[in-house]
């Protein structure tokens, strides 16, 4: 227990949908193996019920709670302060309530960039093509910044585009746009992050890669299916492959660090998140 006082901690994901999110998994094997006296359960919210949601979660002594699709954006005003990261990224992933106070912060972009670290180091020298401009495009962006990678976005709709790299412009990164699926920058990428809903649709996606570097790092945040066609097609061309499952994760501990003030057990949450998705 907390304190030694037999103290129970409970926390949260609010979304709509929410039955397929597996972050209730994750959290809870965390708190399993520290043999901590915490819970965490996920509750479907309606856009129109965000507000008594929120209200009544402080009331119930709710510690902190995740915030996902359709809410990252509209739980703003409900909030008593953001940090620095979700100032940044615009969107609120994770509430903490201290002392009476709710605090917005979002572990999305970091929770990407913890996960990519694993993979590349990440300096002013690499050349880092977004695919995608939305809500997770954003987040990986912001937080990709301030390493000073040359980021290039590509986007279907070119206006989303622009926004995105005048927002990491804004903050001081380096990023420009490219037209969608032009193969030229592909070629001189170290890492490729596909963050469109393609995959997750079953879409075929509508460029190749082709003529990409072998060797380069080739990432698709989607992680259901586990690999998508466009992973596939990026081991054939002899690129390492990550999807997105370790986004989810971080995205996860970096919640648990914020709220608890402690070390997560990674591990234990990366064994119990894949032991959910693959059965
Ligand atoms: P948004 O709706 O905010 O953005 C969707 C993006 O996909 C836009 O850039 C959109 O382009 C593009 N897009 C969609 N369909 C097509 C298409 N047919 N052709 C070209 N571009 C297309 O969604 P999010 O950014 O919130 O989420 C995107 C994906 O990321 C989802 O699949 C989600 O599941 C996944 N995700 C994974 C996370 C993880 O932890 N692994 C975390 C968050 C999201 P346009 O601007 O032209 O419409």
């Amino acid at each position: 227990s907390f304190g030694g006082v037999g103290l129970v901690k409970h926390f949260a994901v609010i979304g709509d949908p929410i039955a397929h999110s597996l972050s209730p998994v994750m959290h809870n094997a965390g708190y399993k193996a520290l043999n901590l006296a915490a819970d965490y359960q996920k509750f479907q919210v309606s856009p129109e019920d965000l507000g008594e949601a929120v209200l009544g979660l402080k009331a119930l002594g709710f510690s902190g709670w995740n915030v996902t699709v359709p809410h990252k954006e509209t739980i703003l005003p409900f909030l008593d302060e953001l940090t620095e990261e979700a100032v940044r990224a615009g969107a609120v992933n994770t509430v903490k309530v201290d002392k009476g106070r709710l605090i917005g912060h979002n572990t999305d972009g970091s929770g990407f960039v913890r996960s990519l670290q694993e993979h590349m180091e990440l300096d002013e020298r690499q050349q880092i093509v977004i695919l995608g401009a939305g809500g997770a495009a954003k987040g990986i962006a912001m937080a990709l910044a301030p390493f000073q990678a040359q980021l290039c976005i590509m986007n279907r709709t070119p206006e989303r585009g622009a926004e995105l790299v005048g927002k990491v412009l804004e903050w001081g990164g380096q990023a420009h746009q490219e037209e969608w699926g032009r193969g030229a920058w592909l070629a001189q990428a170290d890492c490729v992050i596909q963050t469109t809903s393609i995959g997750l649709k079953k879409e075929e996606y509508p460029f190749s890669l082709e003529g990409i570097r072998p060797g380069a790092l080739v990432v698709d945040i989607i992680f259901n299916p586990w690999e998508t066609p466009f992973l596939q097609e990026a081991k054939a061309l002899g690129c390492k492959i990550v999807n997105g499952i370790d986004m989810l994760l971080y995205q996860g501990v970096n919640a648990w660090e914020f709220w608890l003030e402690d070390k997560a057990p990674v591990e234990s949450m990366r064994k119990a998140l894949y032991q959910a998705l693959t059965g």
